[in-house]
């Protein structure tokens, strides 16, 4: 039994079933699981809830007046109030469900920019962003003659605020950054970022995919005009994210979407719609993955984020140290683990990426490799991608040690 990190959170890890299990051929090995940057695991209680919610309280919201209806409503409406909490939001009506984070960034790409924008004008991102934070603004920039500047990132792989302010100018309209690199890890200063945009007159959307699972946010206190994130990175189902705005820019943005529940009255000559949130939810949405997102944040809640940052703290620390003890390994960004969460990505010299998943995969080891959907990112480093080991607070220091172990194969395999 390997001795447990001083933070442990070791009960957490006995709520999430799959940890259990064995991956790979025959009886398998016990599961790794290291790949949490991409997706969280399930605890019980998110499993229960969606379970439950389709045992026992399945309708249609919204629409019914029975009894079931009138449930599955409250129980969304319920879920709505419980995220809006989590995240700091003032008013529950800034919380607009979205599939995603994807979703919810191209929300704001179409509604809030799509119109407003004019040819021209200029959007600041950096290159660091994930795709989902680039591909909707190149769309657009596309449609509507609109000048994307990149921020760039430094050596260590963050982002110098000089370099940043010196992309913005009299045309920035808007500045979209992440808030946490999911390739390197990088905690961005935000902070600072959403001053410099708001000295130069620019709306600003941060990109929390990964900030979130990482910390408590208070997105009212960040001042930007946009948050969005994913709720399957927070313990949370699949298909459910959030897009945060603040409201009267919310109210002032035309629909995203058109279809049923969106709207205050239609005839054949035309229609008026709600205000947000239901605005920018056209059609069903997902009722049971908002009342699960809702059910993850009881459960996170639950566990303490100071405890969470703690272990998942302790775990980089180690990992990090365990790792450049290996020859030929390189660990890329930021060099402080201060600076980032607990997101290591490396490169070994004789290894390919692909290859180093792959053996780690024979011993049950979940990591990622390739390029993190952040390409322009890996093209500033001159590499075509990296292998990524991202924790949760459920994993442990048994963990570590199987993916140094794992590693040392690669070392044997490939010299
Ligand atoms: N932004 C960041 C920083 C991400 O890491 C991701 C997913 O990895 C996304 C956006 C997109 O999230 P989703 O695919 O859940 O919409």
């Amino acid at each position: 039994m390997p001795t447990p990190l001083p933070t442990d959170l070791s009960r957490a890890r006995a709520d999430f079933p799959i940890l259990a299990r064995s991956v790979g051929r025959g009886e398998g090995k016990p599961l790794v699981y290291l790949d949490n940057a991409a997706t969280t695991q399930k605890p019980l209680a998110v499993i229960e809830t969606v379970d439950r919610f389709y045992r026992h309280e399945n309708a249609n919201i919204h629409r019914g007046v029975h009894y079931l209806s009138m449930h599955a409503t409250d129980a969304y409406d319920r879920a709505r109030e419980r995220v809006a909490r989590a995240i700091g939001a003032g008013d529950p009506a800034e919380v607009v469900f979205t599939r995603g984070a994807t979703e919810a960034i191209n929300l704001v790409a179409s509604s809030f920019a799509g119109d407003r924008f004019q040819p021209g004008d200029e959007i600041v991102l950096t290159v660091m962003e994930h795709h989902a934070n680039i591909v909707p603004w190149q769309l657009l920039a596309g449609r509507r003659g609109l000048v994307l500047k990149w921020a760039p990132v430094t050596d260590s792989g963050e982002i110098d605020p000089d370099a940043f302010r010196r992309c913005f100018s009299p045309r920035t309209r808007l500045a979209a950054f992440t808030q946490v690199s999911n390739a390197l890890g990088t905690v961005n200063p935000v902070d600072e970022m959403v001053r410099i945009a708001r000295e130069h007159g620019a709306h600003v959307l941060i990109d929390g995919a990964q900030g979130v699972p990482h910390g408590q946010i208070e997105v009212a206190r960040l001042g930007a005009d946009f948050y969005t994130f994913s709720g399957h990175k927070v313990c949370g189902p699949d298909g459910i994210g959030v897009l945060w705005g603040r409201r009267e820019l919310l109210d002032a943005m035309p629909p995203y979407q058109g279809g049923g529940d969106m709207i205050e009255r239609v005839s054949i000559d035309g229609t008026t719609f709600r205000r947000s949130p239901e605005r920018f939810e056209a059609g069903t949405p997902n009722i049971s993955g908002a009342i699960g997102l809702g059910a993850a944040f009881d459960y996170l809640d639950g566990l303490g984020w100071d405890a969470i940052r703690r272990h998942e703290h302790e775990l980089l620390c180690e990992a990090t140290a365990r790792l450049q003890e290996i020859d030929g390994l390189r660990v890329l960004g930021p060099s402080q683990p201060g600076s980032k969460v607990a997101v290591i990505s490396f490169t070994m010299d004789s290894a390919h990426p692909h290859d180093i998943g792959t053996i780690l995969d024979t011993e049950g080891v979940a990591i990622r490799a390739g390029h993190h959907c952040a390409q322009p990112l890996m093209q500033h480093f001159g590499i075509a991608g990296t292998a990524r080991a991202s924790f949760a607070f459920y994993n442990n220091r048994d963990d570590i040690d199987r993916l140094v172990a794992g590693l040392t194969k690669v070392k044997k395999f490939f010299g």
